[in-house]
């Protein structure tokens, strides 16, 4: 049984050429694939990024279970609803100030299986930021804390910890078999391997951020949140110049070689909860309400930027370079493990 992703524009998935026999209506989608290897197989889901996510079968779903637990917001979310949530696996890349909220909300939620990537261990500056810690939970990894608070909010969810940066081998093969990344890491190495991902295994993510801007006198400039919508050929983080080649060749180095790859030495950014409060809510009520169809078409912006100091919002759909080798039909999109990016 197959999962498969359609990006936006119908000429791009026909490029595909994996099925002779799809079929698609506005509720339903049946069909086999022919495999590279000779074996046939039954599509058994065929999900289209919108703004909601319309998940397409041969046959209609079935109600979902009543569930008492999450009876209050099943009755928003619907009890199908619900059950939705309970079967995705979804990943939380960044285990620090914004990843700790969004596991907390993602496991509370409902939602089934957590994968949980970060490869550091919690610091005393990290406390006033991490949801349940104490103080003798310095030393501890990032991805034990997060289970940690993932089972006291549901003792029924999967987990997977992998105390790795993201780039890791096995950091990628799990986060490939995903559902949705939330991408909450710093740095250009985590924004280009999700991306990757999401392009070549067409997994959606959200890429959570704030932004405190200091001069070197002090003075506090724009503070901004950033929740971006990532979705497979719809424009990637490449094409928006949200990653930067000399960061990325640095953020690349081994650990002990990166501090001394830095031309100007890193000094900690400001990090407010407040504020990654603000960017992990705007993240997961877009990622609910798209999985349980409840976002109004109308609204479909792909990313939410907040500057609290102003009390502005702002709405921006993601460019796309038509000739970007990453997200295009003509480049990796869809490719798998065929792809330029070894998974
Ligand atoms: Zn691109």
């Amino acid at each position: 049984m197959i999962t498969k992703w359609l990006p936006n524009s119908p000429s791009q998935w026909l490029s595909f050429n994996l099925s002779k026999t799809l079929v698609l209506t506005e509720h339903a989608a049946a069909g086999d694939l022919w495999l590279p290897d000779g074996r046939r197989e039954e599509l058994a889901e065929t999900i289209v990024p919108t703004g909601n996510l319309l998940r397409l079968r041969s046959q209609p779903a079935s109600e979902g279970r009543p569930d008492s637990l999450h009876d209050r917001q099943a009755r928003l979310l619907g009890d199908l609803g619900q059950e939705t949530l309970r079967r995705l696996r979804v990943a939380v890349v960044g285990l620090g100030g914004v990843g700790s909220i969004l596991v907390e909300e993602l496991a509370r939620l409902g939602v089934g299986e957590l994968v949980l990537i970060d490869d550091e261990t919690v610091e005393k500056t990290n406390l006033p930021r991490l949801v349940a810690s104490e103080l003798g939970d310095i030393g501890r990894l990032k991805t034990q804390l997060a289970a940690r608070n993932a089972r006291r909010a549901n003792p029924d969810i999967r987990l997977t910890e992998i105390a790795q940066r993201v780039e890791r081998p096995e950091s990628l093969e799990e986060l490939v078999r995903c559902d949705w990344i939330f991408l909450a890491a710093d740095g250009d190495a985590a924004r280009h391997w999700v991306n990757a991902a999401v392009q070549q295994y067409l997994v959606p993510a959200t890429q959570v951020g704030v932004k405190v801007p200091l001069t070197p006198q002090g003075e506090v400039g724009q503070i901004h949140t950033a929740t971006r919508l990532v979705l497979p050929g719809a424009g990637c983080l490449w094409c928006n110049r949200l990653i930067d080649p000399t960061r990325l060749a640095i953020d690349m180095h081994p650990a002990e070689e990166r501090e001394a790859a830095q031309y100007i030495p890193g000094v900690p950014a400001p990090s407010v909860i407040t504020l990654n409060t603000l960017a992990a809510a705007e993240a997961v009520n877009h990622f609910v309400l798209s999985v349980v169809g409840l976002h109004d078409e109308e609204g479909d912006f792909a990313s939410v930027i907040h500057r609290p100091r102003t009390r502005q919002r702002d709405l921006q759909n993601p460019r796309q370079d038509p000739t970007c080798r990453r997200c295009t039909s003509s480049g990796q999109l869809g490719l798998g493990r065929r792809g330029s990016t070894p998974f």
